[in-house]
């Protein structure tokens, strides 16, 4: 047998041949999208702090204020001694800014997913999921044990043929898409996946993680589309909107209650740092009150699309499709010597082909570091 050093690198080998080895940079974030690398002040749009409430003063000093009364960390699981009180206002609120009955926080949005999934489908169940899903929905449903069966993207027909040709042989079926796709920033139908789940008796699972605190005034893609009554299971996100970290699941009181119970990656895991949570609830307070703040991230996502002629966006997240990651790294190199950063996203993160540049909109980002981008963008001629 050869040495795991030799097998480092030969992976690492063959990863470089590919262009898709991954290396990382040490960043300082800034002020209002400035970050540093290297000693280099670059101008970043590629950061998921949608509302740059990671750096809001009033979510800093919840978050000391936390530390000081309550310390570094929770010490101890939820269901033994880390379940600190703030705790119990932060779901509360979530609850409530969901207009769900009940909302339970996990360690982060990946915990969520992995742990949410197998505490209610098993191995005589069926789960259907878009082809585009996160990993963490993926990971969540391999450990459930369940049929595992993927749609094309957003597509509704396919996703009709899955349920009629497979519901039958299964005892309960979830469907399974996100809000707002974390890589291509378009949303899901839920109107029609509600009704699909409807009429197949299935529950729906939705991931909101970049839709929480953007659409549906902060409420997210449900409350977008109309239905947030009519989805099952709601998840989402502390570490993008909310600018602290965490995960969380809305829903019904028994639903809550049952993961609580059941999911492994809450039951087993050390609560989160008091801290977080402060800056979560603080966080939310401004997401409920200031729907000005909530609804800059989309209004700058368009005013980019619109003028860069692309389709328009959905989200705060806009994707330059370029296919080649060799391309995309190269693209991503030229902006950075014109002072941007802008992340290239290649697989297995998204499908072969289909590498790309992805620009994400936060609502502190100043108009003309955009007027910038956007000038860049047609110097370089990388929009096509
Ligand atoms: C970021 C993300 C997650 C994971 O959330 P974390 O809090 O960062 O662990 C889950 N789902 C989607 C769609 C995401 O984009």
């Amino acid at each position: 047998m050869y040495s795991i050093d030799d097998f480092a690198e030969l992976k690492l080998q063959e990863l470089e041949k590919k262009s898709l080895r991954r290396r990382l940079a040490s960043t300082a974030r800034r002020d209002r999208g400035t970050t540093e690398r290297d000693g280099k002040s670059l101008i970043s749009f590629c950061c998921n702090d949608y509302l740059g409430l990671s750096k809001h003063p009033q979510v800093k000093k919840d978050a000391i204020d936390a530390l000081s009364n309550y310390g570094v960390g929770a010490g101890a699981s939820r269901l033994v001694t880390g379940n600190h009180p703030l705790y119990e206002s932060l779901e509360r609120g979530l609850a409530e800014i969901k207009s769900t009955e009940a909302a339970t926080v996990f360690g982060s949005g990946y915990l969520s997913n992995l742990g949410i999934i197998p505490s209610f489908m098993g191995s005589n169940d069926l789960c259907i999921g878009d082809e585009l899903c996160h990993s963490s929905l993926h990971a969540g449903m391999q450990s459930s044990r369940a049929k595992v069966q993927l749609f094309r993207h957003n597509d509704m027909e396919n996703c009709k043929s899955i349920l009629t040709s497979l519901r039958g042989s299964y005892e309960k079926c979830l469907l399974i898409t996100e809000g707002v796709f974390s890589m291509d920033g378009d949303r899901a139908p839920l109107l029609n996946l509600c009704n699909l789940a409807d009429e197949f008796d299935s529950w729906l699972f939705v991931d909101d993680a970049h839709g929480f605190g953007v659409l549906g005034n902060g409420a997210g893609s449900a409350a977008e589309a109309g239905v947030g009554s009519r989805v099952d299971l709601q998840m989402g996100t502390l570490s993008k909107s909310v600018g602290s970290y965490g995960g969380f699941l809305c829903g019904s009181q028994p639903v809550c209650n049952l993961a609580v119970n059941r999911a492994r990656t809450l039951i087993y895991e050390t609560g989160l740092p008091p801290a977080s949570v402060a800056a979560s609830l603080a966080s939310l307070k401004l997401i409920k009150n200031d729907s000005g703040l909530v609804s800059r991230p989309l209004k700058k996502a368009r005013y980019f699309t619109n003028q860069l002629s692309l389709p328009e966006a959905q989200s705060a997240i806009v994707p330059l499709i370029l296919g080649q990651p060799k391309d995309t790294l190269a693209a991503s190199a030229q902006l950075m010597e014109e002072g941007f950063l802008v992340t290239p996203i290649r697989p297995p993160t998204v499908p072969a082909g289909t590498s790309r540049l992805r620009f994400t909109f936060c609502a502190d980002q100043p108009d003309e570091d955009i007027e910038m981008l956007i000038q860049c963008i047609r110097k370089l001629g990388i929009a096509g």
